[in-house]
């Protein structure tokens, strides 16, 4: 090519890094000469998938040659049911990923701006910056989101708040009486996003109900994932549910297909297996607290996460040991891009994979780090 095609991207596209995926699980296996790789690297479900969503998606395949449902009709329906909202209020995405970026698509463009904070997670900048828009980004507290700063950091041409609660990668959460307090400071004007991707792990009595706000502040956009505690990450589904003159934007940018036949089929089908959530919950718990008792051990501090996922920080800089971790077979994730050099971000998983990494940490850190 002659022309200069990086020229002719958009200027908030051309600020973009690529997305550095990890090696496939098999590849490294191969490469480590190892019989068994752990994963504790992408917050995913350490149970497997659910049978009966199992099942669904496999009967829902046989369809493979027809065009998903472009209104995704029965999930709404069922969500809407169980959540106690309407139809009209969900935007369904291709995981909550999606719904994130059509929110940045729908409001915010070249001058005007959006709010979050340091350490929250990675999609915010890159969605808000792919938009053209400009990134006005807090300082943490606590290695939270601190509220107050980010209310007294909207300006005027600020469309967009995101906030995770819980947050990835730190794990940390906002109670009811800051959420609220702070909605209460927005201005009505402006967007207020309430991701919540690991709100089932979050079962602590103060966690605000972010659908509860929905009633006293249309401006707000609770968004929800299938990927974590319902265990669908591979299939990518999410929604937000929101104002039914917010849906109704979001839904006119949505690619009219964008959930495929199997995800909607498994996400029904998972709603319905209330011991799959159950035991996702139980074996979360447990092996946070596996986790947290050996950093507790090993004498290194972690930020207490709601998540199914915990931060934990290393005397040492981070990234070799990751890399060590990696050569034992262990992958977890380094979170120097979300400027957290010296911690780790480790997914729980089942008790054996838990302790594998905890052994291998112990070794790493009585040899020095
Ligand atoms: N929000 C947060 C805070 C997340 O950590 C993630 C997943 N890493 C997502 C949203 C998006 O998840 P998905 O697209 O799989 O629904």
């Amino acid at each position: 090519m002659t022309c200069d095609v990086f020229a002719l991207a958009n200027v908030g596209v051309q600020g973009l890094h690529p997305y550095q995926p990890g090696k496939p699980i098999e590849e490294l296996q191969r490469e480590l000469g190892l019989d068994s790789v752990v994963k504790l690297a992408s917050n995913e479900n350490p149970l497997g998938p659910s049978p009966v969503a199992l099942a669904a998606a496999q009967t829902a395949l046989k369809q493979m040659h027809l065009y998903p449902d472009a209104s995704g009709f029965e999930l709404k329906k069922k969500l809407a049911a169980k959540l106690g909202v309407s139809e009209n209020q969900f935007t369904l995405g291709n995981g909550s990923n999606d719904v994130l970026d059509l929110i940045a698509r729908a409001f915010l463009s070249a001058g005007s701006s959006a709010v979050f904070s340091q350490h929250a997670f990675i999609v915010y900048p890159i969605a808000v910056q792919a938009a053209g828009a400009r990134a006005i980004i807090t300082p943490a507290k606590n290695w939270g989101h601190d509220l107050v700063a980010m209310a007294a950091a909207i300006e005027p041409d600020t469309k967009v708040v995101f906030i995770a609660n819980p947050n990835n990668p730190t794990g940390n959460y906002l109670d009811s009486d800051a959420v609220s307090a702070f909605l209460a400071k927005v201005p009505e004007h402006v967007i207020v996003v309430l991701d919540e991707a690991y709100v089932e792990f979050a079962e602590v009595a103060d966690f605000p109900d972010g659908l509860g706000f929905l009633a006293q502040y249309p401006n707000v956009i609770v968004t929800r994932t299938f990927s974590k505690a319902y265990g669908l990450a591979g299939l990518r589904i999410g929604y937000g549910v929101s104002s039914p003159e917010i849906a109704d934007l979001l839904n006119r940018v949505r690619a009219p297909f964008n959930v495929n036949i199997p995800a909607m089929s498994a996400a029904l089908a998972v709603l319905d297996d209330h011991e799959y959530l159950r035991r996702s919950q139980q074996v979360n718990s447990a092996g946070m607290a596996q986790l947290c008792a050996g950093f507790n051990e090993l004498g290194l501090a972690y930020i207490p996460s709601v998540g199914n996922f915990v931060a934990v920080e290393l005397p040492c800089d981070a990234l070799p040991v990751y890399q060590a971790l990696l050569r034992e077979g262990v992958i977890v994730r380094p979170v120097g891009v979300y400027q957290m050099p010296k911690h780790l971000r480790v997914s729980i998983g089942l008790e054996h994979e838990n302790a594998r990494f905890l052994i291998a940490l112990r070794k790493l850190i009585e040899e020095g780090c």
